[in-house]
């Protein structure tokens, strides 16, 4: 069973960005001189799952312990947002699943 090219969706890219496996969003940059940048991308694989694609680049501060701090408190963070996926989230993928 081979991959099969999906219609686009109402948000993708239309373009060379979209393959046989996945949508892609047209990025979105965020850039703060001096602090850093982010490029968000919501993507969409071939078998309905989707998920945002996050590029990151933050300036650590000279200073090792600073930057070591900023660097626990980016983990955090990051981990709060990758977190377990919500209870409805995950049920809607599998309806027979009753709780
Ligand atoms: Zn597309």
């Amino acid at each position: 069973m081979g991959t099969r090219h999906t219609a686009h969706t109402a948000w993708c890219a239309h373009d060379h960005r979209c393959s046989l496996a996945e949508h892609r969003a047209e990025p979105i940059t965020i850039r703060t001189p001096g602090a850093g940048s982010a490029v968000l991308t919501r993507v969409r694989t071939s078998n309905g799952t989707q998920y945002a694609e996050v590029r990151l680049s933050i300036t650590l501060p000279r200073d090792d312990a600073h930057a070591r701090q900023r660097l626990a408190a980016l983990l955090t963070h990051l981990r709060t947002l990758i977190g377990p996926a919500p209870r409805a989230a995950v049920g809607c993928a599998r309806k027979d699943n009753r709780p």
